[in-house]
């Protein structure tokens, strides 16, 4: 049949000479050289002097899970251990969108406009799954990213949330040689982060939304029990009556809490992270709260405290570590689980014999 395709202009496809391909990888570049780790002695001097890059460096190792990574990064905390301490911890907490990264960037300018250095770092568990932290993370906190004076870093992401938290627990004795003065830890208020947090920080406050419906719902009472203080975010607008009827009924609850360890009443108030309102009356409370607490003593036992806790806490990772990292008992724990989910073994003798066979090597 004939087809206009047929015809002979359209038969045959024309092959040009091609040209010569530049070679895939560029003969002129210089194989990249990997920066050499610097030494544990070099970083602390490096700390100590107030050098941020080598401060991030030597956070990342700590975050590192490599075996000589964390060496180094042990030596520098020892290092560093003498420098620490002269902090104020603050521990900030609430769900998604009560407006935590808000709040920070304006807290943390206040802060900073009485001089001394903000470190902001996170505890978010989520992160592990989420490859991603969605604390700390540098955007969110527009001004204070670009603050000489501020140290703003995600939440490490590897690991359980014990291990997360050690290692921001490390990151502050860090932070802390290198001059930083306030530490600001945030959290998620939705888990068991915030336990984590208050045992690492001297002020705990928790950041409140009004107008949800039943106030208190949604925030465990655990939760409120550790907060120092509780603030009641966006206090603007048509929200302002709002915001203080939920400052009521905060205030009643917390009158039906038992008495906390410091003495200290937790106060409840509300201010606008947005528009910057009631900010510094918030800052204030803190630094009643740290004139209370020196003076009666419980500032120095609550630390004692928490280095009591974080020996054992991080006994208990290692040893977790140690058990789950073992190739062997990997594959035994897979075996008896098998079983287990097979009705074969009961739990407790497949784990008795994981744990014989751990305790065997
Ligand atoms: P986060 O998830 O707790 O860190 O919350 P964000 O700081 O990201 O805030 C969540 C949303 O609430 C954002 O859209 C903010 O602009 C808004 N927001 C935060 N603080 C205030 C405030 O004080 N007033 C008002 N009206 N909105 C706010």
């Amino acid at each position: 049949m004939d087809h206009p395709e047929n015809d002979e202009k359209y038969i045959g496809l024309n092959v040009n000479s091609g040209v010569q391909q530049p070679p895939v990888v560029n003969p002129y570049l210089q194989p990249r050289r990997k920066k050499a780790l610097p030494s544990a002695s070099e970083l602390v001097e490096g700390i100590l002097r107030g050098d941020i890059t080598m401060l991030s460096r030597a956070v990342t190792m700590v975050e590192s899970l490599s075996p000589q990574h964390q060496a180094i990064a042990q030596e520098v905390i020892e290092k560093c251990l003498p420098h620490s301490g002269n902090s104020r911890r603050i521990g900030i907490t609430g769900v998604p969108g009560a407006g935590k990264s808000t709040s920070i960037d304006s807290f943390g300018l206040h802060v900073l406009k009485g001089g001394g250095k903000l470190a902001v770092l996170a505890i978010d568990p989520s992160s592990e799954r989420t490859k991603g932290s969605i604390l700390g993370d540098k955007t969110r906190m527009e001004r204070l990213a670009v603050h000489p004076d501020a140290f703003v870093r995600p939440s490490p992401s590897a690991g359980s949330l014990g291990g997360v938290a050690r290692k921001t627990r490390e990151t502050i004795v860090l932070c802390e040689a290198a001059g930083f003065n306030n530490i600001f830890v945030e959290t998620v208020g939705v888990g068991q982060s915030e336990t984590a947090v208050h045992s690492m920080v001297d002020f705990f406050l928790l950041l409140q939304l009004a107008g949800t419906g039943d106030e208190l719902q949604g925030i465990k009472r655990g939760i409120m029990e550790m907060a120092d203080g509780i603030v009641i975010n966006k206090a603007d607008g048509d929200n302002i009556p709002r915001a203080q009827l939920a400052q009521a009924q905060f205030r009643s609850a917390l009158h039906l809490f038992p008495p906390t360890a410091s003495g200290w009443q937790p106060e409840v108030l509300t201010y606008s992270g947005y528009y910057e309102l009631g900010i510094a009356e918030v800052w204030d409370m803190i630094d009643r709260y740290f004139e209370f607490v020196k003076g009666n003593g419980y500032f120095e036992q609550k630390r004692l405290q928490q280095a009591r806790y974080w020996m054992y806490e991080t006994i208990d990772e290692q040893l977790r570590r140690h058990f789950y990292d073992n190739p062997r008992i990997a594959a035994l724990l897979a075996d008896k689980e098998a079983r287990v989910l097979a009705n074969r073994q009961s739990s407790f003798t497949a784990a008795r014999d994981v744990l014989n066979a751990y305790f065997e090597e």
